[in-house]
């Protein structure tokens, strides 16, 4: 699968990748928004991965090439988690333009992204959120309300990722309009009057995606920058809910490979022999813990890509859809657990040493254990053995009933 990208992207793919993975140590410890690999990503036409080929992007992603939206997610994740995650929301971001947005739409939002660089944000998460107990959301406190010739929007997001670097983001908020009630998908650019946006980020982990506060008030959208009328949302493709959820098994399988390089790399180039030994790595022991942590990232990879392949069935045949569900969830619970382990285990092969600031070998485990709480995984345990048990019908029942839930909210 690599080297056909290499063919379709060309040899840049592989130098783009190094010089972020480069400065991956560099962005987690300013914990600042990654500027420059969003524009270097550009430069190489991978910021436009999820445009469509028609208006001059790569086609990726849900309603186009679904394996190539995987590749290049786990990729840029296993070079800097961090930028993997802003460029993977940014991805959501357009594939929801081009599963809602007019024609019209997508062609003037896709000629931003490919001629300028334009980064998406994609603001759900509230402060005052409250989840039911099997995870699904009642609705949101954001409201937008009618105006002559559009919208206006009012909320305060929290966890915002790409809010510094952001150009437009896409902001969830509900609809009591007159016949457009239900959940609206308003498009509000970050400089526009009433937007503030809070360079409040300072996590422990994905340092460097920018996930702080926002507010929006009494902001103005007009009637071209809101996305599908309300309601809409919910009734997309459930593969556009599945992708989201594995492009998080994505990145955090990214993190895993991250962990295992970085290991191999430490154990060729920094660590001291210990007596009796050309190298640390000529010890059994620890040639056994990373074989062992190699076969956890590759089975990892391997579960992830069979949801990958299931993710792109589905969006071709959505009877496939509640396959499609599981499998991600599955992939998802599989990679948080993996990450974590990898963040983990990589102190034990290589020793006291590695906890040296200077080797940067915490942010793994630091980057695991943050993105991995972006999604409760022990309601996706659940899920996947409510599933099992035939509790609740199948996934595809669990898709209808969150949709229908938000939607009626
Ligand atoms: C790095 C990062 C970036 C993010 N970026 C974005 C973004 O760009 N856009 C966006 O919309 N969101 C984003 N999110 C937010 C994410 O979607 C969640 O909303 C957020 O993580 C919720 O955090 P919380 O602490 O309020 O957790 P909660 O979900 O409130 O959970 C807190 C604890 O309560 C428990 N809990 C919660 N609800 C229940 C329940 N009903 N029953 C039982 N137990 C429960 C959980 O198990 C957990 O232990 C991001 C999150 C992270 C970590």
């Amino acid at each position: 699968m690599k080297s056909d990208l290499r063919n379709e992207l060309g040899e840049s793919y592989e130098a783009t990748l190094a010089e972020i993975a480069k400065r991956a140590q560099f962005y987690d410890l300013e914990g600042r928004f990654p500027t420059e690999n969003m524009q270097l990503l550009h430069r190489n036409g991978l910021l436009a991965y999820c445009v469509r080929k028609e208006f001059g992007g790569l086609g990726a992603g849900p309603g186009g090439d679904v394996g190539l939206y995987g590749r290049i997610i786990e990729d840029v994740s296993a070079a800097c988690s961090s930028t993997g995650q802003a460029l993977a929301v940014h991805g959501t971001a357009c594939a929801a333009i081009n599963l809602l947005g007019s024609r019209d739409q997508i062609r003037r939002l896709s000629e931003e992204v490919v001629s300028e660089g334009a980064v998406y944000g994609f603001f759900g998460s509230e402060p005052t959120q409250r989840f039911t107990k099997d995870g699904g959301r009642p609705g949101y406190d954001a409201e937008v309300r009618r105006a002559p010739g559009g919208w206006i929007a009012n909320g305060q997001k929290f966890f915002s990722t790409n809010s510094m670097g952001a150009k437009r983001f896409l902001f969830f908020a509900m609809s009591q309009a007159d016949g457009e009630q239900g959940l609206a998908v308003p498009i509000i650019a970050v400089d526009a009057p009433g937007v503030k946006v809070h360079d409040t980020w300072d996590n422990i982990g994905q340092r460097a995606t920018s996930s702080g506060a926002v507010d929006v008030k009494e902001v103005f959208v007009a009637d071209e920058f809101m996305l599908g009328r309300p309601g809409a949302f919910s009734q997309v493709s459930p593969v556009l809910l599945s992708s989201f959820q594995l492009t998080f098994a994505l990145e955090l399988t990214g993190i895993a490979r991250g962990g295992l390089d970085f290991t191999i790399d430490y154990l060729k180039n920094h660590t001291k022999a210990p007596a009796g030994l050309p190298t640390l790595g000529h010890d059994p022991h620890v040639q056994g813990r990373l074989g062992e942590m190699a076969v956890l990232v590759e089975a990892t990879r391997a579960i992830v890509e069979r949801a990958v392949q299931a993710v792109a069935d589905a969006d071709r045949d959505p009877t496939l859809a509640a396959i499609a569900h599981r499998r991600v969830l599955q992939a998802k619970i599989q990679a948080s657990d993996a990450a974590i382990e990898v963040g983990t285990r990589l102190f034990q092969i290589c020793g006291a040493r590695a906890t040296t600031r200077r080797a940067g070998a915490d942010r793994f485990w630091r980057n695991a254990r943050t993105l991995s709480l972006h999604d409760v995984v022990d309601k996706q345990r659940a899920a996947v053995g409510r599933d099992l048990l035939g509790l609740e019908g199948d996934m595809g029942h669990v898709l209808a009933s969150d949709a229908q839930r938000t939607n009626a909210a």
